[in-house]
Protein backbone atom coordinates (compact mmCIF):
# COMPACT_ATOMS: atom_id res chain seq x y z
CA UNK A 1 0.00 0.00 0.00
CA UNK A 2 1.71 3.34 -1.13
CA UNK A 3 1.51 5.62 2.46
CA UNK A 4 -0.04 9.30 1.40
CA UNK A 5 -2.27 11.73 3.46
CA UNK A 6 -5.01 9.76 3.12
CA UNK A 7 -3.59 6.74 4.73
CA UNK A 8 -3.87 6.80 8.67
CA UNK A 9 -0.71 5.42 10.63
CA UNK A 10 -0.72 3.28 13.60
CA UNK A 11 2.49 1.27 14.64
CA UNK A 12 4.68 -0.25 17.24
CA UNK A 13 7.61 1.30 18.69
CA UNK A 14 10.61 -1.04 20.62
CA UNK A 15 13.96 -2.23 20.33
CA UNK A 16 14.30 -4.67 19.02
CA UNK A 17 11.27 -4.73 17.34
CA UNK A 18 11.83 -6.61 13.91
CA UNK A 19 10.20 -9.85 15.76
CA UNK A 20 7.01 -8.14 16.51
CA UNK A 21 4.18 -9.74 15.13
CA UNK A 22 1.67 -7.09 15.20
CA UNK A 23 2.08 -5.45 12.13
CA UNK A 24 1.05 -8.75 10.50
CA UNK A 25 -1.78 -9.14 12.76
CA UNK A 26 -3.36 -5.06 12.34
CA UNK A 27 -2.57 -4.66 8.91
CA UNK A 28 -4.50 -8.40 8.72
CA UNK A 29 -7.11 -7.08 10.29
CA UNK A 30 -7.38 -3.52 8.05
CA UNK A 31 -7.36 -5.48 4.74
CA UNK A 32 -10.06 -7.27 5.77
CA UNK A 33 -12.33 -4.47 6.93
CA UNK A 34 -11.06 -2.87 3.76
CA UNK A 35 -9.40 0.02 5.23
CA UNK A 36 -7.32 2.93 4.19
CA UNK A 37 -4.69 2.25 7.17
CA UNK A 38 -1.82 0.83 7.78
CA UNK A 39 0.29 -0.67 10.60
CA UNK A 40 4.05 -0.10 10.92
CA UNK A 41 6.98 -1.20 12.93
CA UNK A 42 9.08 1.41 14.14
CA UNK A 43 12.27 0.70 15.92
CA UNK A 44 13.04 3.51 18.52
CA UNK A 45 15.71 3.23 21.46
CA UNK A 46 15.18 4.15 24.96
CA UNK A 47 16.63 7.42 24.85
CA UNK A 48 14.64 8.50 21.54
CA UNK A 49 11.09 7.14 23.65
CA UNK A 50 10.27 10.57 24.95
CA UNK A 51 11.03 12.11 21.19
CA UNK A 52 8.76 9.67 19.22
CA UNK A 53 6.01 9.98 21.57
CA UNK A 54 5.64 13.61 20.35
CA UNK A 55 6.01 13.23 17.23
CA UNK A 56 2.36 10.74 17.60
CA UNK A 57 0.31 14.22 17.34
CA UNK A 58 2.73 15.73 14.93
CA UNK A 59 2.18 13.08 12.66
CA UNK A 60 -1.41 12.29 12.88
CA UNK A 61 -0.37 9.08 14.11
CA UNK A 62 -3.71 6.97 15.44
CA UNK A 63 -2.01 5.37 18.16
CA UNK A 64 1.01 3.59 18.76
CA UNK A 65 1.94 0.24 20.75
CA UNK A 66 4.83 -0.07 23.09
CA UNK A 67 6.95 -3.18 23.81
CA UNK A 68 10.56 -3.89 25.22
CA UNK A 69 11.80 -1.93 26.60
CA UNK A 70 8.85 1.06 26.73
CA UNK A 71 6.21 0.01 28.48
CA UNK A 72 7.68 1.66 32.00
CA UNK A 73 8.94 4.48 30.72
CA UNK A 74 6.21 5.80 28.84
CA UNK A 75 3.61 5.16 32.30
CA UNK A 76 6.64 8.00 33.49
CA UNK A 77 6.43 10.16 30.25
CA UNK A 78 2.55 10.14 29.53
CA UNK A 79 0.35 12.19 31.41
CA UNK A 80 -3.20 10.65 31.19
CA UNK A 81 -3.18 7.23 32.12
CA UNK A 82 -6.25 4.54 32.12
CA UNK A 83 -6.19 2.96 35.48
CA UNK A 84 -4.90 -0.18 34.65
CA UNK A 85 -1.85 2.20 32.88
CA UNK A 86 -1.61 3.44 36.38
CA UNK A 87 -1.83 0.35 38.42
CA UNK A 88 0.40 -1.59 36.23
CA UNK A 89 3.35 1.50 35.78
CA UNK A 90 3.31 0.30 32.39
CA UNK A 91 1.69 1.54 28.98
CA UNK A 92 1.30 -1.17 26.17
CA UNK A 93 -0.98 0.83 24.11
CA UNK A 94 -0.76 4.95 23.42
CA UNK A 95 -4.28 6.26 21.96
CA UNK A 96 -4.29 9.89 19.90
CA UNK A 97 -7.17 11.31 20.90
CA UNK A 98 -7.65 14.72 19.13
CA UNK A 99 -3.83 15.74 19.42
CA UNK A 100 -3.53 14.35 23.39
CA UNK A 101 -2.14 11.12 24.05
CA UNK A 102 -3.85 8.70 26.42
CA UNK A 103 -1.66 5.80 27.98
CA UNK A 104 -3.42 2.49 28.44
CA UNK A 105 -2.63 -1.22 28.84
CA UNK A 106 -4.54 -4.53 27.18
CA UNK A 107 -1.91 -7.13 28.83
CA UNK A 108 -3.94 -7.75 31.96
CA UNK A 109 -7.53 -7.75 29.66
CA UNK A 110 -6.00 -9.96 27.01
CA UNK A 111 -4.32 -12.54 29.65
CA UNK A 112 -7.39 -12.48 31.49
CA UNK A 113 -9.87 -13.23 28.21
CA UNK A 114 -7.43 -16.09 27.04
CA UNK A 115 -7.54 -17.64 30.63
CA UNK A 116 -11.38 -17.63 30.75
CA UNK A 117 -11.25 -19.40 27.28
CA UNK A 118 -9.47 -21.88 28.19
CA UNK A 119 -11.96 -22.05 30.96
CA UNK A 120 -9.41 -21.44 33.59
CA UNK A 121 -11.20 -21.11 36.79
CA UNK A 122 -9.84 -19.33 39.27
CA UNK A 123 -12.43 -18.38 41.79
CA UNK A 124 -11.46 -19.64 45.32
CA UNK A 125 -7.92 -20.89 43.99
CA UNK A 126 -4.46 -20.37 44.02
CA UNK A 127 -2.05 -19.19 41.26
CA UNK A 128 1.31 -18.78 41.03
CA UNK A 129 3.22 -16.10 39.07
CA UNK A 130 7.18 -16.17 38.11
CA UNK A 131 8.65 -13.26 37.67
CA UNK A 132 7.91 -9.20 39.07
CA UNK A 133 8.60 -7.59 35.48
CA UNK A 134 5.53 -5.57 33.94
CA UNK A 135 4.23 -9.04 32.03
CA UNK A 136 4.18 -10.46 35.83
CA UNK A 137 2.77 -7.39 37.08
CA UNK A 138 -0.24 -7.77 34.17
CA UNK A 139 -0.72 -11.53 34.95
CA UNK A 140 -1.41 -10.81 38.98
CA UNK A 141 -4.36 -7.95 38.09
CA UNK A 142 -5.40 -10.68 35.95
CA UNK A 143 -5.35 -13.41 38.61
CA UNK A 144 -7.01 -11.10 40.90
CA UNK A 145 -9.38 -10.29 38.76
CA UNK A 146 -10.62 -14.17 38.30
CA UNK A 147 -10.79 -14.27 41.80
CA UNK A 148 -7.82 -16.20 42.92
CA UNK A 149 -7.97 -16.34 46.25
CA UNK A 150 -3.91 -16.58 46.68
CA UNK A 151 -1.75 -15.43 44.24
CA UNK A 152 2.08 -15.88 44.96
CA UNK A 153 4.79 -14.17 42.87
CA UNK A 154 8.24 -16.58 42.46
CA UNK A 155 11.36 -14.43 41.08
CA UNK A 156 14.62 -14.42 40.59
CA UNK A 157 15.33 -11.21 42.80
CA UNK A 158 12.68 -11.48 45.86
CA UNK A 159 12.92 -8.44 46.55
CA UNK A 160 11.31 -7.64 43.12
CA UNK A 161 8.70 -9.72 44.03
CA UNK A 162 7.90 -8.10 47.13
CA UNK A 163 8.10 -4.91 45.44
CA UNK A 164 5.30 -5.89 43.23
CA UNK A 165 3.14 -6.97 45.66
CA UNK A 166 3.16 -4.00 47.59
CA UNK A 167 2.37 -2.29 44.43
CA UNK A 168 -0.99 -4.39 44.95
CA UNK A 169 -1.59 -4.49 48.31
CA UNK A 170 -1.03 -0.88 48.06
CA UNK A 171 -3.79 -0.41 45.77
CA UNK A 172 -6.45 -2.70 48.04
CA UNK A 173 -6.28 -5.85 45.91
CA UNK A 174 -8.09 -8.70 47.47
CA UNK A 175 -5.67 -11.24 46.88
CA UNK A 176 -2.21 -8.89 46.75
CA UNK A 177 0.23 -11.02 46.08
CA UNK A 178 2.85 -12.76 48.24
CA UNK A 179 6.39 -12.32 47.23
CA UNK A 180 8.69 -15.72 46.88
CA UNK A 181 11.94 -17.14 45.52
CA UNK A 182 12.00 -19.63 42.78
CA UNK A 183 12.40 -22.08 45.24
CA UNK A 184 8.51 -21.54 45.47
CA UNK A 185 8.72 -23.89 42.16
CA UNK A 186 10.17 -26.75 44.21
CA UNK A 187 7.91 -26.33 47.46
CA UNK A 188 6.08 -29.38 47.52
CA UNK A 189 2.57 -28.28 49.56
CA UNK A 190 2.42 -25.06 47.94
CA UNK A 191 2.16 -26.61 44.10
CA UNK A 192 -0.19 -28.96 45.46
CA UNK A 193 -2.73 -26.22 45.94
CA UNK A 194 -2.00 -24.27 42.54
CA UNK A 195 -4.53 -23.98 39.51
CA UNK A 196 -2.71 -21.78 37.48
CA UNK A 197 1.15 -21.49 37.40
CA UNK A 198 2.08 -18.83 34.74
CA UNK A 199 5.57 -18.13 33.33
CA UNK A 200 6.08 -14.15 33.17
CA UNK A 201 9.90 -14.12 32.61
CA UNK A 202 12.44 -14.78 29.74
CA UNK A 203 13.40 -18.21 30.91
CA UNK A 204 13.44 -20.87 28.42
CA UNK A 205 13.98 -17.98 25.49
CA UNK A 206 17.28 -16.65 26.28
CA UNK A 207 18.74 -19.90 28.43
CA UNK A 208 17.25 -22.76 26.51
CA UNK A 209 16.04 -24.30 29.98
CA UNK A 210 13.69 -23.27 32.82
CA UNK A 211 13.92 -23.44 36.28
CA UNK A 212 13.61 -26.28 38.59
CA UNK A 213 9.79 -26.73 38.72
CA UNK A 214 8.36 -29.65 40.77
CA UNK A 215 5.46 -30.41 38.03
CA UNK A 216 4.32 -33.85 39.58
CA UNK A 217 3.30 -32.23 42.61
CA UNK A 218 0.39 -29.94 41.04
CA UNK A 219 -3.19 -31.04 40.70
CA UNK A 220 -3.98 -32.53 37.47
CA UNK A 221 -6.32 -29.71 36.49
CA UNK A 222 -3.12 -27.16 37.29
CA UNK A 223 -2.82 -25.02 34.24
CA UNK A 224 0.70 -23.86 32.92
CA UNK A 225 0.39 -20.85 31.26
CA UNK A 226 3.63 -18.88 28.98
CA UNK A 227 3.62 -15.36 28.62
CA UNK A 228 6.24 -16.87 25.36
CA UNK A 229 4.52 -18.12 21.97
CA UNK A 230 6.41 -20.02 19.26
CA UNK A 231 6.12 -22.15 16.85
CA UNK A 232 6.84 -25.07 19.06
CA UNK A 233 5.58 -25.45 22.94
CA UNK A 234 8.08 -23.39 25.36
CA UNK A 235 10.74 -24.99 27.79
CA UNK A 236 8.20 -24.19 30.35
CA UNK A 237 5.12 -26.53 28.75
CA UNK A 238 7.09 -29.30 27.62
CA UNK A 239 7.53 -30.84 31.01
CA UNK A 240 3.66 -30.04 31.84
CA UNK A 241 2.84 -32.16 29.03
CA UNK A 242 4.64 -34.59 29.97
CA UNK A 243 3.51 -34.70 33.17
CA UNK A 244 -0.32 -34.89 31.85
CA UNK A 245 -1.20 -31.21 32.49
CA UNK A 246 -2.63 -28.56 30.45
CA UNK A 247 -0.51 -26.16 28.74
CA UNK A 248 -0.79 -22.90 26.63
CA UNK A 249 1.55 -19.95 25.19
CA UNK A 250 0.89 -16.58 25.30
CA UNK A 251 -0.20 -16.23 21.30
CA UNK A 252 -4.00 -16.37 22.70
CA UNK A 253 -3.02 -12.78 25.03
CA UNK A 254 -1.58 -11.41 22.40
CA UNK A 255 -3.96 -11.43 19.99
CA UNK A 256 -5.99 -10.46 22.61
CA UNK A 257 -4.16 -7.44 23.27
CA UNK A 258 -3.62 -6.63 19.83
CA UNK A 259 -7.79 -7.02 19.66
CA UNK A 260 -7.93 -4.87 22.20
CA UNK A 261 -5.27 -2.21 20.94
CA UNK A 262 -7.20 -2.25 17.51
CA UNK A 263 -10.54 -1.41 18.77
CA UNK A 264 -9.12 1.76 21.07
CA UNK A 265 -7.00 3.16 17.84
CA UNK A 266 -9.61 2.85 15.08
CA UNK A 267 -13.07 2.81 17.03
CA UNK A 268 -14.14 -0.58 15.48
CA UNK A 269 -13.58 -4.30 16.25
CA UNK A 270 -11.57 -6.43 14.09
CA UNK A 271 -13.49 -9.26 12.63
CA UNK A 272 -13.22 -12.45 14.64
CA UNK A 273 -10.37 -14.85 14.01
CA UNK A 274 -8.28 -12.40 11.52
CA UNK A 275 -5.56 -11.43 13.77
CA UNK A 276 -5.51 -14.85 15.14
CA UNK A 277 -4.97 -16.21 11.87
CA UNK A 278 -2.04 -14.00 10.94
CA UNK A 279 -0.38 -14.27 13.96
CA UNK A 280 -0.57 -18.24 13.98
CA UNK A 281 0.59 -17.87 9.84
CA UNK A 282 3.44 -15.52 10.84
CA UNK A 283 4.59 -18.17 13.74
CA UNK A 284 4.03 -20.77 10.84
CA UNK A 285 1.69 -22.50 13.20
CA UNK A 286 -1.49 -24.55 12.45
CA UNK A 287 -4.56 -22.31 13.49
CA UNK A 288 -6.03 -25.44 15.31
CA UNK A 289 -2.93 -26.05 17.43
CA UNK A 290 -3.24 -23.79 20.62
P1 LIG B 1 10.78 -7.87 32.23
O1 LIG B 1 9.97 -6.75 32.76
O2 LIG B 1 12.14 -7.58 31.66
O3 LIG B 1 10.92 -8.98 33.39
C1 LIG B 1 11.73 -10.08 33.18
C2 LIG B 1 11.53 -11.11 34.30
O4 LIG B 1 12.24 -12.29 33.93
C3 LIG B 1 12.06 -10.68 35.64
O5 LIG B 1 11.19 -11.15 36.65
C4 LIG B 1 13.44 -11.39 35.70
O6 LIG B 1 13.86 -11.67 37.01
C5 LIG B 1 13.12 -12.67 35.00
N1 LIG B 1 14.28 -13.32 34.39
C6 LIG B 1 14.94 -12.93 33.29
N2 LIG B 1 15.95 -13.80 33.02
C7 LIG B 1 15.92 -14.75 34.00
C8 LIG B 1 16.70 -15.92 34.28
N3 LIG B 1 17.72 -16.27 33.50
N4 LIG B 1 16.37 -16.66 35.36
C9 LIG B 1 15.34 -16.31 36.16
N5 LIG B 1 14.57 -15.22 35.94
C10 LIG B 1 14.85 -14.44 34.88
O7 LIG B 1 10.00 -8.63 31.06
P2 LIG B 1 8.42 -8.62 30.77
O8 LIG B 1 8.10 -7.45 29.93
O9 LIG B 1 7.67 -8.84 32.03
O10 LIG B 1 8.30 -9.90 29.81
C11 LIG B 1 8.51 -11.22 30.32
C12 LIG B 1 8.18 -12.23 29.21
O11 LIG B 1 6.79 -12.15 28.89
C13 LIG B 1 8.93 -11.94 27.90
O12 LIG B 1 9.33 -13.15 27.34
C14 LIG B 1 7.87 -11.26 27.03
O13 LIG B 1 8.08 -11.45 25.65
C15 LIG B 1 6.60 -11.96 27.50
N6 LIG B 1 5.36 -11.18 27.30
C16 LIG B 1 4.40 -11.72 26.47
C17 LIG B 1 3.21 -11.04 26.29
C18 LIG B 1 2.15 -11.65 25.40
O14 LIG B 1 1.25 -10.93 24.92
N7 LIG B 1 2.16 -12.95 25.19
C19 LIG B 1 2.98 -9.80 26.91
C20 LIG B 1 3.98 -9.28 27.75
C21 LIG B 1 5.18 -9.99 27.94
P3 LIG B 1 14.71 -10.61 37.89
O15 LIG B 1 13.69 -9.64 38.46
O16 LIG B 1 15.37 -11.43 38.91
O17 LIG B 1 15.66 -9.93 36.93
Amino acid sequence: MAINRDIAVAAIFGDPVGHSKSPAMHNAAYAALGMSRTYAAFRVTAGNLAAALRAIPALGIIGVNLTVPHKEAAARLIKDLSGEARMLGAVNCVVNRRGVLRGDNTDARGLERDLRDLGCELRGRLAIVIGAGGGAASSVLACIRLGASRVVIANRTPARAAALARRFSAKGARAAGEPRGLDALMDSELLTDARLIVNATSMGLTTGRFARLDYDSTPTDCLFYDLIYSREPTEFMKPAVAAGRHAADGAGMLVNQGELAFKLFNRIAPPVGVMRAALFDALGRSISAR
